[in-house]
């Protein structure tokens, strides 16, 4: 018999305050409602996506601030004390996305949101883990009684999607989000995860995006809100519903392995609609359109690439077509995974540690797989 449940609730089209939070609130209590860690005096923080200025408030990248405010609001239900905080991805500056989303409405209404990245850091042990080992955490994550995760639905151009797991990733200091990307992403979201352990997540999947995610995918208006004590579970049924079966997740099937939930369907009780019927699979990042004879430089996705480095290198392209850069990779060959024996023409990009072996033969950026903006900045100085 299942014992995990795992809620999922529709939203009436484009839905208002009134209904979203209708929606939590009913989607908490399908999941057995909120867990004993809320309780009277406790500091929950409340961890949204808050990852970069997206290109609209409805394009699925960002946390809707009304989810925030209704999460908020079962917590102090509870007569504990929410507080809304995320620090954005490397580079990108939290403010404007707090002020862009319209999160500064509910900083008038009293609630408290914190940009972490302006918070004290503070290195700790991360108990039984390989590859992050010390992490450099933002203090009112550790301050916290408990973390309740506020994902959003949306494909990824590295793990494929990020949903409650990789969420987790917000809380730590760049440096340590650096070293994730260095030390290996998959196994550094899993310990991240391991190491906040939030008490329960809901996901926003009112506003989800497909394609080119995080940030540059495409907006899919869902209508839905997931609730859940178990973020494998969650991750698993959300997953489901945008067309990855949970082995085609490798940080699902990590986190499954780590003891952190089950990854089992058949383990999972779904509670609210059937996810069957809300069911609609998102395009991949893999399947964006970029016709190699329309690039002007070289790709060689080697031996070895896997989707970590082929995404990403998908990923950059799209964001340099945006922006009008493309131009920058004439003459060059971008490398991922195992070089080949015979030479390759113009300047190589190596991107990724599989493409390390032949670092001394073209410009190598490090990672596994490298954050998207390490290689644009590699690419953008060359020019330079
Ligand atoms: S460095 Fe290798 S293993 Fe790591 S993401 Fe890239 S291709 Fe995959």
């Amino acid at each position: 018999m299942p014992e995990t449940i795992v809620s999922i609730v529709r939203t009436p089209r484009q839905p208002g305050r009134r209904e979203i939070a209708a929606a939590v609130r009913r989607a908490v209590e399908l999941a057995g409602g909120l867990p004993p860690a809320v309780r009277t005096g406790a500091t929950i923080l409340l961890k949204p996506n808050l990852v970069a200025v997206p290109r609209s408030r409805e394009s699925g990248a960002v946390t809707h601030p009304e989810i925030c405010r209704a999460v908020a609001e079962l917590v102090r239900g509870k007569g504990a004390v929410p507080v809304i905080a995320d620090s954005a991805g490397v580079g990108a500056d939290t403010e404007a996305v707090i002020e862009f989303m319209g999160y500064g409405a509910l900083r008038r209404d009293g609630y408290a949101i914190v940009d972490l990245k302006k918070e004290k850091t503070i290195r700790v042990k991360n108990p039984g883990a390989a590859v992050l080992p010390y992490l450099n955490v933002f203090e009112p994550a550790l301050r916290a009684d408990a973390v309740i995760n506020l994902p959003v639905l949306k494909t990824h151009d590295q793990t494929e999607v990020t949903l409650g797991l990789k969420n987790l990733k917000g809380l730590l200091a760049d440096d340590s989000k650096k070293a994730a990307h260095r030390r290996g992403l998959f196994r550094s979201v899993i310990e991240t995860a391991a190491f906040f352990k939030p008490c329960f997540t809901i996901l926003d999947g009112v506003y989800a995006q497909e394609g080119v995610g995080p940030v540059f995918g495409d907006p899919v208006e869902m209508d839905l809100i997931l609730a859940g004590a178990d973020m494998v579970a969650l991750d698993t049924v959300a997953g489901l519903i945008i067309g990855y079966r949970p082995e085609e997740v490798p940080i699902t099937v990590l986190a499954a392995k780590a003891g952190l939930g089950t990854a089992d369907p058949g383990q999972i009780l779904i509670a609210g609609e059937p996810w069957e019927s809300v069911q609609r699979p998102f395009r991949r990042c893999s399947e964006a359109e970029i016709a190699p004879e329309t690039l002007p430089c070289r790709l060689y996705l080697g031996g070895g690439t896997c989707s970590g480095c082929r995404n990403t290198v998908i990923s950059v392209l799209v964001e340099l077509k945006e922006r009008d850069l493309l131009p920058l990779l004439k003459q060059k060959t971008i490398v991922t995974g195992r070089p080949p024996r015979e030479k390759l023409p113009g300047e190589l990009l190596l991107v990724g540690a599989c493409a390390g072996a032949w670092r001394r033969k073209g410009v190598y950026i490090e990672g596994c797989p490298p954050e998207n903006s390490w290689i644009i900045k590699e690419i953008e100085r060359r020019d330079s």
